[in-house]
Parts: structure tokens; C-alpha cells; sequence
């Protein structure tokens, strides 16, 4: 059996804690791995590291921080089938989508290259006579990063990019359940150049997060995950003086007008809806029909395609949704489909009959739709996490603004329609902090940044982007007289400009 062991100070560390969780293949059921689970002892191990290459680190030029960086995408690129070929090992996901997923995490470490450019500070000549300020970004020292099981190579590449140019040192926290790309991924950054200690990998649950979010030694942490956990990394980790940017959930709405293309609408809703088997924090969760007319329209569309999706191991190269990630999971899924159908939504396409020839044991759902979802139903309210989509009707634009504001979540959203004047108002008003016109999932290039609104942000900084550099930066402003010399008697009041 294979052990994933952590990655501390350039080399892998096996987990002395004696705990280890199986790392399951989502297509057959298999135990394919064992990850170690930190104890405090492995991460203080981590931080000591990290902590000890730190100065080295922060004295050395952004050019050559963004040169191993460039090193890295090489090797990267170079070993993509090896690295998308274990996402879709122990995530599920189809291996185009694995791929596509890290294409979108090696954009942030272009982004990154431009550190030199993306740390230059600001100068202003003669504040005052002879007086001169700037201001500079400096690292903030160790700082970490928690990731979900859902992109196992594009978050961690959303954080450690953005605060490894900025001369932090990184402590990663991958899931559990698919944790080996991390592993790759140090391994790949110490071939680069990285120093040791720079990069940090500690696999662990609960115990290693709480032992993060408590050291002493830790500046900073960046999470993305579910809500409520989210909202418990902020509340402990700022509490223990940590600068926290915790991102969570989401239950995303696709808004479709009356003069909306709906076939394009359709094609939108099946790759957002069921593309990797829903399990994305931007998928479209809900659609919302405008009129009784479109909401007839979409079923009509939708149900066959539904219906006739290919449903297989993320390996079969005609597969277009895979399994979900965990036995745990599918339940969790499939109760939420059993829960909307007590609760009188009415189910157009079960997925929970499903069975594929020679994966009995892998954890397949087929998509699921539902019609007539209202608002006080559960399966609208909460975040589901599978290939189960909703739609909502509605009588007018106002309503779906309505919807959509009200709802606790404000992740993504998009509207479908043909209407400048309606998408502009929409994307003027909605409380939602990324928003698609024609575009089902509007995740933001590396160069702008990723973030909701509402429940799905706790904190202040979006993800990559200038907000990344901002988030793992201090900003320092240094005011200086020049020549010496020269005597203006002491003051003691505020200095102005005379
Ligand atoms: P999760 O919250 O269960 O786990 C995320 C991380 O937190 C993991 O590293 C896990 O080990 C750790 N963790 C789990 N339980 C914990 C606990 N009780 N105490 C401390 N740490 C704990 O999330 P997940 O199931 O891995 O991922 C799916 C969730 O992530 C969904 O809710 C999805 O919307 C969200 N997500 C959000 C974004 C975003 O950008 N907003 C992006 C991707 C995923």
C-alpha cells in the first residue's frame, strides 16, 4: 500500500503520529493510499523549518523568487500527465477537467513571474523640501494554506504562487482525501531551486488544522473550503492574531430571460451544473427560469441531455462526469435528492438508479434535475455538492434579483439574456462577488481575483491577483530628509507642509 508521507524541510517526513485515513480510488471503491495525519508535533516541525529559511528567503531578489518560479512551470508542464492522471486517481474527475483545472493553477504562477513588477512599491519625491517617501511590500514571514478536496492542484496554486514571490515561507494543508498532488508539487518546486523549507506540505485533519491556526509561529492563513469551517478558520485564527482570508461555499444562480438563446443557455447549465459531477464551489447549484415559458423550455432542453450524459471513471476518455469524491459524500448527495422529493420539488431525472457495469463499488451518481424548487426547500437553501440541479421559476427579473440577493451564499452567479440594459443593472446590483452575462462560470484569471460575497468570504482579501500579493504582504512607507544638514529647530506640532 502506498504512504503519502509530509513534506517538511525539502524532504518527505513519515507522519509520527501513528494516525494515518485511507485515500480511496472514487471509481472503485478502493483504498488506493494512506496519508499520514499531523499531530501538533509535525506541524511545529513545519513551522520550524519554514521559520528557518524564512530570512534567506526574504533577502533573495523577487527576479530570482519569480526565475524559480519559472522553473517550476516548466516542470510542471512537463510532468502534467503524471500530475492529472493522480487528480483523476483520487479525485474522480474526468481527466480533460483534471487538466483543465491545472492549466488554470499554472496561470497563477505566470502571474507570479511578474513578481519584481507586482512588489515594486510607490516613490514620491519632495513630500516636504527635501523630504521624500515610499512605500514597500514586505513578507509577512511563515504563513499557511488549507485547501478542499475539490481542486487539488489549482487552490493550493490560487495561495502559494502569490506568497512564495512575496519572500513568504509556506506551510501547506492540503484535503486528506486527495493529498498526493501536493507531495508532486514540492518535490517539483525543490527540483526548481526553492530552497528548502520554503514549500512545506502537512497532511493532516481537524488536529493539524487547529495546530496551524494556533501557532505562534504562523502569520498568516489562506483557506478555501465549506462554509462552516471557513467561518470557524476565521473566527479561531484571528483570534490567535492571524491575518485569515477564509473562503467557503456556495449555491450559485443561473438567471434565464425570456429573450435568452436557450440552447445556449442549456449547454451552459449541463457543463456548469454537471461538469465534475457539480463538485465546484463556482457550478451552477440553481436555475432560474424567467416566466413559466422558460422554465418549460429549460426542462424540455435539459432532461434528455441529462439523461444521456456519459456518466464513467474519470479515466475513459468519453466520460463527461465521473464519481463523486467519497462513499460519505454520495450519501450526502443522495439524501439531499431523497430530501427534495419529501419536500414536493418534483424530480425529472432521478440519478440515484445509476449503475455502471464493473464500478458497483465506485461512487456514481447520475445528474439529477429537479423542477419546481421553491425557496423554503432545503435542496434550494443549502449547498449540495453534486450533479443535482434545481429550477426555480420565477414571474419576473425583479424576483430572480431577489432570489439571488436574498440568499445567504454569494459566490457566482450569471445571467442569460440578450438584454444589455438588464445585464448591465445586474451586474451593477447583485450582491454576489463574481458574476457571469453569458458566461455559466465566471472564475477570474490569475491576473484579476477570485472571491465571494456574503457566506462564501470571510475576511478581507480575494484570492490571487494584486489581492494576493496584498493579502501576503505587510506595507511599510518610509519618509526621509536628505541632504543632512539641515535644521529647522525642533517641532512640536504636527508636522505639516509650510
Ligand atoms: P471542507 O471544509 O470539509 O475541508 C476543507 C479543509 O478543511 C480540508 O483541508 C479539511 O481537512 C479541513 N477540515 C475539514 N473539517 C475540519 C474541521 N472540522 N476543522 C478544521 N479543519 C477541517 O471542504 P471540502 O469538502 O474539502 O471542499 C468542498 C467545500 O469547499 C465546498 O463547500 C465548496 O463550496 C468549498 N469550496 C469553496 C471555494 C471557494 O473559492 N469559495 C473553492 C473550492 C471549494
Amino acid at each position: 500500500m502506498r504512504s503519502i508521507h509530509h513534506f517538511i524541510g525539502g524532504k518527505e517526513v513519515p507522519g509520527s503520529s501513528g494516525r494515518t485515513a485511507d485515500v480511496f480510488n472514487p471509481a472503485t471503491g478502493e483504498i488506493q493510499a494512506k496519508v499520514a495525519l499531523a499531530s501538533d508535533s509535525e506541524v511545529d516541525a513545519a513551522v520550524k523549518n519554514a521559520a528557518a529559511a524564512f530570512p534567506g528567503w526574504a533577502a533573495t531578489p523577487p527576479l530570482t523568487r519569480a526565475r524559480i518560479m519559472f522553473k517550476f512551470k516548466q516542470l510542471a508542464e512537463e510532468n502534467t500527465d503524471r500530475i492529472v492522471a493522480m487528480i483523476t486517481a483520487e479525485h474522480g474527475k474526468v481527466l480533460s477537467d483534471a487538466k483543465g483545472e491545472f492549466t488554470r493553477g499554472l496561470e497563477v504562477i505566470e502571474f507570479a513571474c511578474a513578481a519584481p513588477q507586482l512588489l515594486k512599491g510607490e516613490f514620491c519625491e519632495n513630500v516636504g523640501t527635501n523630504v521624500d517617501s515610499w512605500s514597500v511590500r514586505q513578507p509577512l514571514g511563515v504563513v499557511a494554506g488549507i485547501t478542499p478536496f475539490n481542486f487539488p492542484a489549482m487552490v493550493p496554486m490560487w495561495m502559494f504562487p502569490m506568497a512564495l514571490v512575496a519572500g513568504n515561507c509556506f506551510i501547506l494543508k492540503p484535503s486528506e482525501r486527495d493529498p498526493s498532488v501536493s507531495n508532486m508539487v514540492a518535490a517539483l518546486l525543490k527540483q526548481a531551486g526553492l530552497p528548502d523549507g520554503v514549500f512545506n506540505v502537512v497532511h493532516g485533519d481537524k488536529t493539524a488544522v487547529d495546530a496551524i491556526l494556533t501557532h505562534p509561529g504562523i502569520e498568516a492563513v489562506s483557506f478555501v473550503g465549506s462554509t462552516a469551517i471557513a467561518e470557524y478558520i476565521y473566527t479561531t485564527g484571528t483570534a490567535h492574531g492571524k491575518r485569515v482570508q477564509a473562503l467557503g461555499g456556495a449555491k450559485n444562480h443561473m438567471i434565464v430571460m425570456p429573450d435568452a438563446d436557450m440552447d445556449q443557455a442549456t449547454d451552459a447549465l449541463m457543463g456548469a451544473g454537471y461538469g465534475s459531477a457539480g463538485e465546484r464551489c463556482m457550478a451552477i447549484s440553481v436555475a432560474v427560469a424567467v416566466g413559466d415559458k422558460v422554465g418549460d423550455t429549460l426542462i424540455e432542453k435539459l432532461a434528455p441531455r441529462v439523461r444521456g450524459m456519459k456518466v464513467a471513471p474519470g479515466t475513459d476518455p468519453e466520460a463527461e462526469m465521473g464519481p463523486l469524491v467519497t462513499k460519505q459524500h454520495f450519501e450526502k448527495v443522495k439524501g439531499y435528492v431523497d430530501q427534495g422529493v419529501k419536500e414536493g420539488a418534483k424530480l425529472v431525472v432521478d440519478g440515484r438508479t445509476l449503475k455502471l457495469q464493473g464500478y458497483e463499488n465506485g461512487y456514481f451518481l447520475g445528474g439529477c434535475l429537479f423542477d419546481q424548487v421553491t425557496p423554503a426547500m432545503k435542496i434550494y437553501q443549502e449547498e449540495i455538492f453534486g450533479p443535482v440541479l434545481s429550477v426555480v421559476r420565477v414571474p419576473d427579473y425583479a424576483s430572480a434579483v431577489k432570489l439571488i440577493n436574498d440568499h445567504e451564499y454569494g459566490n457566482g452567479t450569471a445571467i442569460f439574456t440578450r438584454d444589455g440594459d438588464a445585464a448591465r443593472e445586474f451586474a451593477s446590483k447583485i450582491k454576489v462577488g463574481m458574476v457571469g452575462i453569458n458566461v455559466p462560470i465566471p472564475v477570474p484569471m490569475a491576473f484579476n481575483s477570485f472571491g465571494g460575497w456574503k457566506r462564501s468570504l470571510f475576511g478581507d482579501h480575494h484570492m490571487h491577483g494584486m489581492e494576493g500579493i496584498r493579502f501576503f504582504t505587510k506595507l511599510k512607507t518610509i519618509t526621509a530628509r536628505w541632504p543632512t544638514g539641515i535644521r529647522s529647530g525642533a517641532e512640536f506640532v504636527m508636522p505639516t507642509m509650510k
